[in-house]
Order: C-alpha cells, then structure tokens, then sequence
C-alpha cells in the first residue's frame, strides 16, 4: 500500500487532520490505527465515572457542533461524538486498523517516509503523526508487581468482567482518571484503598444537564457557537493566572479550592492529607464535586506517602509503614507516558538521526510540530502544544492551520518536501522556554507530567491559546526550506 499522506492514530488528532485533507479535496491519504477500533481518548478510555472536564460545547470541533446533554459530557456520549464525525466524514473507509506502527524511518535515496507497522511496510511523501500525548498507559516498576495473584488493570484498559462489588481494590494514583473513577466505584467495593502521590487541587465542577429546550437551542449553530465563545474566553483568563500573577492564583483560585476541601471534608486529618503544598495550577486541577465525599465514606481509605506503596505481594500491598492489605482487584491509574516519550515508535529522520538523539536533552519543535532534518514529518500534540485550561481540540485545529498552509506551500512551489531551518527551530524553542520561565508550571513547586527529566515543561504552552494559534496561522516560508 503507497499513499502520499499517512496519518498515525484516529484520534481527534487524527480526524482533523483527515477532515482538512478531504475540504482540501486531498483523497489520497490513509489513517493508521493501532486498535480494532477507532477514535483515541473517548473510544479507549471507558473506566467508570469518565468524563470531560472542558465544558462540552468548547471540547468538540470547531465546525462540529452537537447537541449536548450536560455542560461537561460523560464518556459515552463523547465516543457517539466521535463515531459521529468519523462518518460524517467517512473516514472509517480511510482508516487501517490494527495496524501499530513501529518504526518511520526517511529513506533518503527515495525521498519518502518508510513505516514499519504490525500490518507490513508502507511508505509515504508526508507523515502527520497523530498518536496522543496521553495514549500510552504506564504501570511503574513497584516491587513485586508481577507476583500479585488477583486481578490488576490500568484506568485506560478498564476491565468491564470483573465486579468490584463487594470487592477489596486499591487504586493507585490520584490523577484525574482516579478523581472521576472513585467516586463512581467506591459505593460498590467493600473497601477502597486509594493510594496518593501528591494531592491535586480540587475545585467544584460546575456541570449542569441541559434542558429540551437547551438542547434544541445548541443545534442552532450560530447559539452553538456563542456559547462556546463565551466559555473559551471565560477559560481564557486563567492564563493571566498561570503566567503573571501567581498571587492571583492564590488570592482567588487557591481560596477557592480551600474552601472547597472545608465545606466538603469535615475531619482535619483527611483535610491535610489532601492539601496540597505547592502553587495550584502547577498540576491540572481536577474540577470535582464527589471525589471528596467519596473519599470520606467509610469504606474508603486514603493512603499518603507515609503509608505508600512499599511493595506488591502476592495477595496485596505492603506499605511503608508495615502494613499488610489484602486486595482482590488493583487499577492502576499511574498515567501515560506523557514527556520523554511524546511519539510511540522510534523515528529515524535524515542520515539515519534518531529523534530520541535530536530530544535527547527534551522534546523540542517548531510551533510543537516540525523538527529541522525530519522533512514532511508533522507532529500532532506535540511538545508544548498542551493547555491545562481549555481545549485540547483548540489546540489541534490551530496545529492544522500551520500543516495545512505547509502543504498548501509546496504545492504553490511545485516542491515536494518541506523542513524547518535549525535556526528557526530554535529560536522558537528558545522563546517558549523563556516564557516559560514564569509560569506555574515552572515555578509552582510540584512535579508533574508536564515536565521532561531534565527539569524543562514540555507539555505547555506558556501563553494564551490564542496566541499559539496566531503562531500557527502564519506561515513562514522563511522559516523553511524547500526541495
Ligand atoms: C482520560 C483522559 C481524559 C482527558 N480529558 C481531557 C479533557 O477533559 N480536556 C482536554 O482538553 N483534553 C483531555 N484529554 C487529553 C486528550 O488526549 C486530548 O483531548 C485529545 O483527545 C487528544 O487527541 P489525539 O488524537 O491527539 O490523541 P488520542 O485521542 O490519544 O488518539 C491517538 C490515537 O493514536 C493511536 N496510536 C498511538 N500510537 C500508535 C501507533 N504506534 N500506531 C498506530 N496507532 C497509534 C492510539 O491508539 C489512539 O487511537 C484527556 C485524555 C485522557 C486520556
């Protein structure tokens, strides 16, 4: 199979890129996809209790509206979305399934992309790699993990055969899988044991069901279109948090997020076992209104570092401090493989340069997309297109605009490959460091996934989301070579 265009994942990331192709009147591409089935996140993620935590009508496709039931939607509803525009735009009848990509390699005698996949070799001029940032689980190395007898999952491979009722469960991790997941499992396990890291801030979740009427309004594009105005500018303005003005953060959000543990924790030992040490923002904050109630039941139990995780025995966990809990069930919710591992397969670009080498210190590319020596390889989500306070779909469509216009370039100057200059490259990764600089993410005093090994936040954009997007909308031919 030789198409000019492949595309890797089926995704949100995945879709748009498809859905510009064809309004391009582009055709001659392919979807690859590693499951059996297709549409990353929402079709994947099924753990009890999912649900996004972007108000619906902003986390969807700019040009695709739909008729919401809530403000913030559960899983099911997001994967009917999903499927919805995948055939709108028929793009199951373009996608491979199964078909893991292991490898891409640029053959340089051919000027083309060769893809190593679980489904044979393919080849292609153009590779936009839509894989996820968050699509590959990840189960830390705890000792003894694999001699645990009873069952075990990860909140991304939810195993929907095993009751939990009545059941001894651990969950490990207090991200914001584990946040929507606890509350929905914990009434019907016989105990819960939930193991914490580090505590995230907890703000309320202000979701609320749409009436008939409501509905019926958000089918009208241009209503569709207000609301989803008013909520991204309403987001918007955290920014001015999250960069400038830490002591607004605190003055205002964090006052909020205290107040939210006091009216819903009464006792004061759980009260500081959930308070966070460091600056709110620093990490995602997990918008809640259940997660500590649940965590009050009686039947659940909140083990922090003192009482962490000191091994995994065949019947249950160790702690730190001696304890042995017999468990029957253990889910893992420890995250994804989220910084140094931006991309699931190696690349190899130009002279057979590995992008491990060229990310070697961090993952680095301009406007998060093109890396100098990979031509006509284009990164979707990739480093520092992440937005902790608005829609990672808005981030997508504004990454399109740049691929696109990179494609419209070349066809304007009959070249068939495109590359970002080294000095582009980096003068722009030195620009997004320097801003960087002030932000939360840099200086609130946690660590996170938004942060590579080496100390450098590669999973965010320090600014504005629209600023990335005036970014992205301009082209700069200079910026590039052309052959
Ligand atoms: C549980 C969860 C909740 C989230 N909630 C929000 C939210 O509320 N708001 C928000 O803005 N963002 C949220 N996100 C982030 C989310 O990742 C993005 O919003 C968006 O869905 C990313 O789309 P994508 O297409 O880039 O990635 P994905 O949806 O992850 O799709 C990637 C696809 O690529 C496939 N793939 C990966 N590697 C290969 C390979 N080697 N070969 C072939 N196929 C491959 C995967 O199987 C997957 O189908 C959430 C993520 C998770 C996991």
């Amino acid at each position: 199979m030789q198409h000019d265009i492949l595309i890797i994942g089926s995704g949100f990331g995945g879709q748009c890129a498809a859905i510009n192709l064809l309004k391009r009147g582009i055709t001659d591409f392919r979807l690859l996809e590693r499951r059996d089935f297709m549409g990353g996140t929402w079709c994947q993620n099924s753990y009890p209790g999912a649900a996004v935590d972007v108000q619906s009508p902003l986390y969807s496709i700019s040009f695709e509206p739909y008729q919401w039931s809530q403000m913030f939607v559960e899983q099911a509803e997001l994967e009917e979305y999903t499927n919805f525009v995948i055939d709108k735009y028929t793009l199951r009848e373009r996608t491979v399934t199964n078909c893991n990509v292991e490898q891409v390699r640029w053959d340089e005698g051919d000027r083309r992309w060769v893809l190593s996949t679980s489904q044979g070799e393919l080849r292609a001029r153009i590779v936009i790699n839509a894989s996820g940032p968050l699509s590959t689980p990840v189960i830390p190395n705890f000792p003894g993990r694999d001699s645990f007898r009873g069952v075990t999952f990860h909140t991304n491979a939810w195993n929907h055969d095993v009751s939990l009722k009545g059941k001894r469960v651990a969950i490990i991790g207090s991200g914001a899988s584990a946040a929507q997941a606890i509350p929905a499992i914990a009434p019907e396990c016989g105990h819960l044991h939930v193991f914490q890291r580090t505590p995230h801030w907890v703000m309320p979740r202000p979701d609320r069901r749409f009436s008939k009427v409501e509905r019926a309004l958000l089918g009208i594009k241009p209503l569709h279109k207000a609301l989803r105005t008013a909520i991204y500018w309403e987001l918007e303005t955290r920014v001015v948090g999250f960069k400038y003005s830490p002591w607004a953060l605190q003055q205002f959000a964090q006052k909020a997020a205290l107040r939210h543990i006091e009216k819903q924790i009464a006792a004061p030992a759980l009260r500081a076992k959930v308070t966070p040490d460091y600056t709110i923002g620093c990490k995602r904050i997990i918008l809640s209104n259940t997660l500590y109630p649940a965590l009050c039941r009686d039947n659940v139990s909140l083990h922090t570092k003192g009482s962490g995780i000191a091994e995994i025995t065949p019947t249950g966990i160790r702690t730190t401090d001696g304890q042995d809990i017999e468990l029957d069930v253990i889910i893992y919710s420890t995250g994804y493989d989220a910084t140094d591992g931006v991309i699931s397969y190696p690349v190899l670009g130009k002279g057979g340069r590995a992008l491990k080498d060229f990310w070697a210190e961090y993952p680095r590319a301009y406007l998060g997309t093109t890396m100098p020596g990979f031509p006509n390889f284009f990164v979707v989500t990739g480093p520092n297109t992440g937005i902790g306070h608005t829609s990672a779909i808005f981030v997508i469509e504004a990454q399109m605009n740049y691929i696109m216009k990179s494609l419209d370039a070349l066809k304007q100057r009959d070249k068939a490959l495109l590359e970002v200059t080294p000095a582009a490259e980096a003068d722009y990764t030195g620009m997004i460091h320097r801003e960087m600089e002030q932000t939360v993410w840099k200086s609130g005093g946690c660590n996170s996934w938004y942060q590579s090994k080496s100390g450098h936040v590669i999973a965010m954009f320090p600014g504005f989301s629209f600023t990335y997007r005036q970014l992205a909308n301009r082209f700069k031919p200079e910026h590039h070579v052309f052959s």
